[in-house]
């Protein structure tokens, strides 16, 4: 819609309550911005911090006209925000990223499609909407992975199989619903880039993130990555090549493998990503300042990074027994920052928080970030 610049005190519609929404709440305040949150949970992170909470379902029709009506320009955290509440919000409000963009990156089928068309490669796949489209033991596909095409997370939603008697089992457990089945490669590393893209087509990208993941979910980030040069080069360069193909506006996370010294693009994420919070301590402007300005219509910030930083997950296994952790052992650390994202029930494998450690020196960092780790406990 128009390209005029939305100032404080404007509201603000954010789609979605964890923690990415809590963190844009919080660059929004900074900035004297109010927002609101619709969450259909009355416990999220973003919702309880927010100027408004709407506490309603993403398609509900009245949340969504109080949206459309308070707010001046709307945006998500939420990757599976229906397609069609971002068009009808469209219909009256700056909306960023577009339904469109969302809807390529919430769907696995579309957004491999999207990337292999794009000229970049992406690990051999086969799309499965029965079971007698799964190839044959003899195919090179296999061993590989079965990812439902909608809704999979955090490695939620997919299973691995070593040959066709097993994918069908996983298929048949995922009760038939469209998946990906995808070559499992050999992985030397994986790497991320976090990008900004304003309406006028400028980019900020930040260093290449390094991650390494523990049971399906991202576990650590280094950053900038220890990877050479032509590949930190061209990661980035892909990255952009996929939001400017999507004409995309706002902050856009592509994920990468790195095998056999080839980088393949895995996903994207339509939004700030957990492998960009570093840049909350570390860099210059952080990522959930840069979706705020790319909604508002504000120039890019500096996305520069100021420090080394190692970024580590803190997730509800580190509760033993619903013990809190020794918290006052993290807070003696100076280089460390942590950021706790007020979730009541520490479930396993659910991200209560995260910290990271910032330095000069990345082996120090490093160090560092381990030994804190240990502190917590974290396997
Ligand atoms: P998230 O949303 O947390 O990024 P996800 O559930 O969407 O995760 P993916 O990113 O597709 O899932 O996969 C999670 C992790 O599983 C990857 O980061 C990687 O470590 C591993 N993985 C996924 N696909 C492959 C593959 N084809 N070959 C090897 N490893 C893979
Ligand atoms: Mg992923």
């Amino acid at each position: 819609m128009s390209s005029h610049i939305i100032l404080p005190p404007a509201m603000l519609g954010m789609l979605g309550g964890g923690q990415l929404g809590r963190f844009f709440v919080i660059a929004a305040h900074e900035m004297g911005y109010r927002v609101t949150v619709l969450d259909p949970d009355k416990n999220s992170p973003a919702g309880k911090i927010a100027d408004v909470h709407l506490c309603a379902d993403y398609d509900d029709a009245a949340a969504l006209k109080t949206m459309a009506e308070t707010c001046q320009a709307i945006t998500t955290e939420f990757e599976n925000v229906p397609a069609s509440t971002l068009e009808n919000l469209a219909q009256t409000r700056t909306v960023r990223p577009s339904a469109k963009a969302v809807s390529i990156a919430q769907h696995r089928v579309l957004e491999k499609q999207f990337i292999r068309d794009a000229g970049i490669p992406v690990a051999p796949f086969v799309v499965v909407n029965a079971a007698s489209d799964l190839p044959a033991d003899a195919d090179a596909i296999y061993p590989a992975i079965l990812k439902v095409a909608r809704f999979g997370y955090d490695g939620k939603g997919q299973a691995r199989v070593a040959d066709k008697a097993q994918a069908q089992t996983a298929f048949e457990a995922f009760k038939g619903e469209q998946c990906v089945l995808e070559k499992m490669l050999s992985l030397d590393y994986e790497v991320s880039v976090v990008l900004a893209r304003d309406a006028q087509g400028n980019v900020a990208a930040y260093p290449l993130a390094e991650n390494s993941h523990l049971n399906g979910i991202l576990d650590v980030s280094i950053v900038p990555a220890r990877a050479p040069k032509a590949i930190q080069d061209q990661a980035r360069q892909l990255a952009i090549k996929i939001a400017e193909k999507l004409e995309y506006v706002g902050v856009l996370a592509v994920e990468f493998f790195v095998s056999n010294g080839e980088l393949l693009a895995n996903e994207m994420a339509p939004r700030p990503h957990n492998s960009g919070h570093y840049t909350i301590d570390s860099n210059v402007t952080n990522q959930f300042e840069q979706q705020l300005r790319a909604l508002v219509g504000l120039p890019l910030g500096d996305s520069r990074l100021h420090s080394q930083a190692v970024m580590v997950n803190i997730l509800g296994d580190v509760w033993k027994n619903g013990t809190e952790p020794a918290w006052d052992k993290i807070f003696a650390r100076p280089e460390l920052k942590l950021h706790l994202y007020g979730k009541h029930e520490p479930r396993p494998g659910r991200k209560m928080g995260h910290y990271t450690v910032i330095g000069a020196d990345q082996e120090t960092v490093i160090v560092n970030a381990i030994k804190a780790r240990e502190e917590l406990g974290i396997g």
